[in-house]
């Protein structure tokens, strides 16, 4: 049966090894290729759009709307442009949408892909992140199927085929360290954003890489393996692991601990996605374990790396916390990509924000809807801007 699929944010990091995953799996043969969207990167969203015969490409800023109909003209793809598109575009029916939209301009496409009774494959993970609950209760009531996409959480995925939940003890996600994983803290307090983003292990986008440095990766993967596997903050843990191999585990109640190990190649986690419940050959090279030789691992340092903490504050508080905490996140992402606060102060940033409007953001419990989502995310990035300017006196 031919699929209809969609990709947003395809013109990204994962979106692009998604396009070749499905380039490789016969591309426009084998699939009607519902939208596509994308940002800045204008001649690499009509290219995508024209290759796999999309029906539509959005660009998510309206200023570009011209250069894209210009660069689609003739093809036969219809051309959109603005949030609202986007959302529209997200709206129509699809077996199958990839959400790889970075940070929380992610959350209302993946909604509106899963009150259309998609399969999502998730890899904005800052959706679950900001509004977990909602977008859980979003998939339930339109039978929209949730896929991780995060390799993380496809490894646990993985290694949960077949078992009980009530049979699970523990949740442990690996953790490459980052490129300043060795890093003294006053070496990463002069961190640039250059040294930040060059990641040892995995080739992804910036803001991702950035996080993984920090750890606010991780943090934010914590908190999306709480809403995805429903387990307590308790029974969340994680371990460094610099080689990327093992890619997560899960804890058994007998003692057994099921591991998922594959090559640092998120076209993994994303063929598993789209080929779910089956799998398919992929275009990935095969581990060979006596080359590797050795795994290493340790235990997370909580002193450098203070995100990880924030997150079980977050996970504690509940409710909208994990909006404050997301947009403070990415306020200080900005600030420091820009030049106004140090590394260390993101944490220190995100630490303030979420503690001053974090218990509040809670109050609401589970059962919010988006219009609050939005607005504890404003708060908090109005705060984390309020922050640099009085903190740092950039
Ligand atoms: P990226 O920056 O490479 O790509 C982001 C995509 O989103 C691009 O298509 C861009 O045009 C689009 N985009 C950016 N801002 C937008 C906005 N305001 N509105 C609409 N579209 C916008 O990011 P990425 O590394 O591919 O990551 C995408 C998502 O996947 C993130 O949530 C990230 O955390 C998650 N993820 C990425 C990786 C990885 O290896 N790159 C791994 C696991 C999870
Ligand atoms: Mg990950």
């Amino acid at each position: 049966m031919r699929r209809k699929i969609s990709i947003f944010g395809s013109t990204g990091s994962i979106g692009q090894n998604t396009v070749s995953l499905i380039q490789a799996q016969g591309g426009r043969d084998a699939y009607d290729v519902v939208a596509l969207s994308g940002a800045r990167n204008i001649p690499l969203l009509a290219e995508q759009a024209r290759t796999l015969g999309a029906r539509i490409a959005v660009t998510s800023e309206p200023s570009r709307l011209k250069d894209l109909r210009a660069a689609l003209e003739g093809s036969g793809v219809e051309a959109a442009a603005g949030p609202d598109a986007l959302e529209d575009a997200a709206a129509e029916p699809a077996d199958w949408a990839m959400i790889a939209i970075v940070g929380a301009a992610g959350l209302v496409p993946g909604l509106r892909a899963a009150e259309s009774g998609a399969t999502v494959a998730l890899a904005n993970k800052e959706s679950l992140v900001c509004a977990g609950d909602l977008f859980l209760r979003t998939c339930a009531a339109n039978g929209a199927r949730l896929l991780p996409v995060d390799s993380e959480h496809s490894a646990i995925f993985q290694a949960l085929n077949g078992e009980k939940q009530e049979e699970v003890d523990r949740i442990i996600l690996t953790a490459s360290g980052g490129p300043f994983r060795d890093w003294s803290r006053e070496a990463m307090a002069r961190a640039t954003p250059a040294q930040a983003i060059a990641h040892p292990n995995w080739d992804m986008g910036q803001r991702i890489s950035i996080d993984s440095a920090s750890m606010f990766n991780k943090a934010l993967e914590v908190i999306e393996a709480h809403v995805l596997f429903d387990l307590p903050p308790s029974c969340i843990e994680v371990i460094v692991h610099p080689q990327s191999i093992i890619h997560s585990l899960v804890g058994f109640r007998d003692g057994s601990i099921m591991a998922h190990l594959g090559p640092a190649d998120m076209r993994g986690a994303i063929g598993y996605a789209l080929n779910w419940p089956d799998r398919r050959v992929l275009p990935i090279e095969r581990l060979d374990l006596a080359a590797l030789a050795r795994l290493d691992f340790s235990a997370p340092d909580e002193e450098r790396f203070p995100a990880l903490r924030i997150a079980h504050d977050v996970m504690e508080m509940g409710g909208l916390a994990g909006a404050i905490f997301n947009a403070a996140k990415e306020t200080a992402l900005d600030g420091f990509l820009a030049g106004r606060i140090g590394f260390l102060d993101m944490s220190a940033l995100v630490e303030h924000v979420t503690q001053t409007l974090g218990r509040d953001a809670a109050a609401c419990g589970a059962d919010y809807a988006l219009g609050e989502v939005l607005e504890a995310d404003a708060l908090a990035r109005a705060a984390g801007l309020a922050w640099m300017k009085c903190d740092v006196g950039a």
